[in-house]
């Protein structure tokens, strides 16, 4: 931890405009993190109606971190822009990309960041289970994208993994680790490659133990087990607060199968996706 604390502190860069497409689960938690640091963002989604939840949940956390001081809170809503046209993407130091788990979307959206950012802004995509290489051949310059990799709950993750592939240029991820330090997070450095590092450890856990509610076990029991194991929180909840649209795009891509264990694929099918559609393997509130 003191090591991944050092990490990116000696940068000269500092990011003041951070602008965040997608305002889902992730984005609207990393523009909230962003706000928190003191850096202006301006928020995009293609569905109008993501942003104002995410402008909500944002509020709900600066009022326990200011501890109800609505002075404050104010303040730091000011800094937090519902910017449905992406007009912030010209404006800012740092674009990070959190839109669905999708490449040809991902294309789309880069193709026209690129087309109107600052030449010297990085270009980041918060993708768990794309490869880096996969998503910048839509960029006429693919070496200034990095991939920088938030946890789930935002807030709550310290570590942020910061993706460099082949040819990725050193400026850019000096910037983008320089980036996550600014953020008080710990940068940790990863090679392109499927998982990275934690969900390559997480990924095949989470479907495992999903497996057991193939065989009978119920979630609750399983949770149960890792738990006493010594595990926070146990894996089928850890894969609801995921989203399981997400744990089935990154379970196909780490194990390289087609198939993801039933329990999960009906889930899917059903569009119970876990906490964020209020249920999955568990009824959330
Ligand atoms: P989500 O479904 O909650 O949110 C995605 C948002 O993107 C939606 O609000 C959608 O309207 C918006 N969107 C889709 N296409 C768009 C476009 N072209 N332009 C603008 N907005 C668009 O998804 P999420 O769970 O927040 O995941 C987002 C990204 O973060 C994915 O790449 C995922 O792999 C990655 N990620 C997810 C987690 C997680 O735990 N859920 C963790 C780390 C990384």
């Amino acid at each position: 931890q003191q090591r991944l604390k050092s990490l990116g502190k000696d940068s000269a860069f500092k990011a003041r405009h951070v602008h965040v497409v997608g305002a889902g689960v992730m984005g609207g938690d990393i523009a909230a993190w962003c706000v928190q640091r003191g850096l202006t963002v301006t928020l995009q989604d293609q569905n109008i109606a993501r942003i104002a939840p995410a402008m909500s949940r944002a509020a709900e956390g600066f009022s326990k971190k200011f501890r109800g001081d609505r002075k404050q809170v104010r303040f730091a809503m000011d800094r937090l822009i519902a910017d449905p046209g992406g007009r912030g993407v010209a404006q800012a130091d740092v674009i990070i990309e959190a839109i669905f788990e999708n490449l040809e979307a991902k294309h789309a959206l880069f193709r026209d960041i690129e087309a109107r950012a600052r030449p010297d802004a990085v270009l980041a995509t918060n993708t768990s289970s794309l490869r880096l290489e996969d998503i910048r051949t839509c960029l006429q310059r693919p070496e200034r994208l990095v991939g920088i990799h938030f946890f789930n709950p935002v807030a709550r993750m310290p570590l942020v993994e910061v993706v460099e592939a082949d040819g990725t240029d050193a400026t850019v991820f000096a910037r983008a680790m320089g980036f996550v330090h600014q953020l008080d997070k710990l940068p940790l450095p990863v090679k392109s490659a499927p998982g990275f590092l934690v969900n390559a450890v997480l990924g095949p856990y989470m479907l495992e133990a999903i497996r057991c509610v193939d065989e009978g076990m119920t979630p609750e029991s399983v949770d149960a087990v890792m738990e006493s194991f010594g595990m926070p929180m146990g894996p089928i909840e850890l894969a609801d607060t995921v989203g399981l649209d997400i744990a089935v795009a990154t379970g196909k891509a780490l194990t390289g199968a087609s198939e993801v264990p039933d329990a999960l694929a009906e889930l899917v099918q059903a569009g119970k996706l876990g906490r964020k559609t209020g249920e999955g393997f568990y009824v959330w509130e």
